[in-house]
């Protein structure tokens, strides 16, 4: 501790440079400081210091943390703690560029496996970033100080040494219900569940908080109802279950679809008490599917919805810079699949009609043979029989699905029903006149291959792998889009799989023979067996990461316009 402080006061008013000095680590009377990576100048990056804090020293005994999602619960609480201590302190930058801006990256609505805290058997460590201060580019080795000596101990005292176990309680109680949901849902075939009392809405398109005023609380219809026993509570939760197979979700416009299936989207990830959607749980191989025009396709076999394109252009190695709505979007089902989805939640509103509907009078003027596309209407029952792929499928005005429909839920006011034999008794009653047209089966998928160039970080003479703000990539050369990926929930998630390409590259994996499955599953499995930060190279510090999913990740991957692949 000591030793901080004579280098720092060896270093005031010199060049900022001369921070690089106080990189290493010190031992203080409540915690080890690790100062893992010193900025270049005040207006870089902040610099990343980790505070390890021993933990019988705490109130968070083993038992909290003895599953996987308990221990990420209470890291999630002390990362909102020590965001609402160091919030207590002013914000203003105490000098040029970040100077004095102590920040940890802080969750949101939802509970992530993140980087931010990371509980092991023995210590709690926590990630912080720091804006080390200078005037001009001036040190300030008196800030620094203020903030090593007095306001990160001052944060720590209070967030980690302040935790009461009346607040872990809860918060755990919480991960064990949704975690037991989540395994009921697995056991009892159902893709999704949405408990009485859920608030879906939002505050605004822009907010993940909930609207506060005018929400109709979610009640499901008592055909769908189910009871799932949940452990800390006497009584079981109720609420709708959505099961496996095909379910459309109908209704007149803005009555409150779009928000069921959004809620579904988002259930795929935990959320925190008072939220609202607490209790809604999807399973978490769940991926939102929409038409994205524009996007970069490359080498996958759209074959099963789309046939040969005019000018004889193929579609089992279909690549492309520039993708139409409906070819975008088969795209991203094939490409689904590969990653091993286990069930597609599509809206109308963001879907090509085309590759959803051919009624039978588009059929009578225009000859199966002229027309590419094969409508999902028809693959949808092979995707499931071949593939185990659900489908959750908004529709208001496509009369035809109910035919294929296992489950019809229409939303009026917000209140859902169950229609499902007022749907099939009307498609008795008016057929659609229409043929099937999807064959015999949903149709091969064909597995790809990157090739090791698909990966360049070099810009110039420097490597370049950042996210910028949720949606953007910037990678080597290329920017990756992101803004088509609903299910991609927080910065630190893009952070975390701009760190992942770069790892991937560094490491040679690659190499033209792993597909991309494979690739998945090995990230995976370094996320599971060294963590998240363990493909962080800043030397030693995990960096800002959320997980994300393992379809966010080779959605990334599949936008990125160097990628290049066999089959
Ligand atoms: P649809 O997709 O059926 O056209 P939306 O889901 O877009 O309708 O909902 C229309 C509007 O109603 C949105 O502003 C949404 O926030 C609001 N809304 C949806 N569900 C509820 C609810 N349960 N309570 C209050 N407002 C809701
Ligand atoms: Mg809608």
């Amino acid at each position: 501790m000591e030793a901080l402080r004579q280098r720092l006061r060896a270093i005031d008013q010199k060049g900022y440079k001369a921070y690089k000095a106080i990189e290493g680590e010190y031992s203080f009377p409540a915690f080890t400081l690790a100062i893992d990576h010193v900025q270049g100048d005040p207006f870089a990056e902040p610099s990343k210091i980790q505070v390890i804090v021993p933990r019988v020293k705490t109130v968070l005994t083993s038992e909290w943390t003895n599953t996987k999602p308990r221990r990420v619960r209470c890291e999630d609480v002390l990362a909102r703690r020590v965001h609402h201590e160091l919030r207590q302190w002013p914000a203003r930058a105490r000098g040029s560029g970040k100077s004095g801006l102590v920040s940890i990256d802080a969750p949101g609505q939802k509970v992530l496996e993140r980087t931010a805290v990371c509980i092991t058997d023995e210590t709690i460590a926590i990630c912080l970033s720091v804006g080390l201060p200078a005037n001009g580019r001036r040190i300030l080795a008196k800030e620094a100080e203020s903030i090593f000596f007095q306001q990160i101990p001052a944060v720590i005292e209070r967030a980690v040494y302040g935790l009461r176990e009346e607040e872990i309680r809860p918060a755990v109680e919480l991960a064990d219900q949704q975690h037991a949901i989540r395994r009921y849902l697995h056991e009892r075939g159902l893709v999704a569940f949405v408990a009485n009392g859920a608030i879906l809405p939002r505050e605004s398109g822009v907010s993940d908080k909930p609207l506060r005023k005018g929400a109709v609380p979610f009640q499901s219809p008592p055909e769908l109802e189910v009871a799932i026993p949940v452990p800390h509570r006497a009584e079981p939760i109720k609420g709708m279950g959505i099961r496996k197979g095909i379910t459309l979700i109908v209704g007149g416009g803005y009555h409150g679809k779009s928000t069921l299936l959004q809620a579904l989207e988002h259930g795929v990830y935990d959320h925190i008490a008072g939220d609202g959607r607490e209790f809604v749980i999807t399973d978490s191989g769940a991926v939102k599917i929409r038409a994205e025009d524009g996007r970069s396709v490359a080498n996958v076999d759209i074959s099963p919805f789309i046939g040969t394109l005019p000018y004889g252009k193929e579609t089992t190695r279909f690549s492309t810079e520039n993708a139409s709505g409906s070819t975008s979007q088969a795209a991203s089902m094939i490409e689904m699949i590969e990653a091993g989805a286990s069930a597609f939640l599509i809206d109308e509103d963001t879907s090509a009609t085309n590759l959803f509907m051919r009624d039978a009078r588009m059929q009578a003027l225009i000859a199966k043979e002229a027309e590419p596309i094969t409508p999902y209407i028809d693959k949808a029952r092979q995707l499931f029989h071949d593939y185990g792929i659900s489908t959750v499928l908004v529709v208001g005005g496509l009369g035809d699905y109910f035919e294929i429909a296992d489950c019809v839920i229409k939303l009026e006011q917000y209140v859902p029903s169950d229609v499902t034999s007022e749907a099939k008794q009307i498609a008795a009653k008016m057929p659609s006149g229409r043929k099937a047209e999807g064959g015999v089966s949903f149709g091969r998928i064909r597995e790809r291959i990157p090739l090791p160039e698909s990966l360049n970080s070099q810009k110039g003479k420097k490597a370049k792998a950042v996210a910028r703000g949720r949606h953007v990539i910037q990678y080597g050369l290329t920017d990756v889009l992101l803004y088509a990926l609903e299910q991609l929930v927080d910065d630190s998630q893009t952070r975390a799989i701009a760190a992942a390409f770069l790892y991937m590259e560094r490491k040679g994996w690659l190499d033209g023979t792993k597909t991309v499955r494979q690739l998945l599953d090995a990230i995976e499995e370094r996320w599971d067996q060294h963590g998240l930060g363990s493909i962080s190279f800043r030397n030693g510090h995990p960096g800002e990461f959320a997980r994300p999913r393992r379809f966010e990740l080779a959605a990334a991957l599949n936008r990125l316009r160097t990628l290049r692949c066999r089959q």
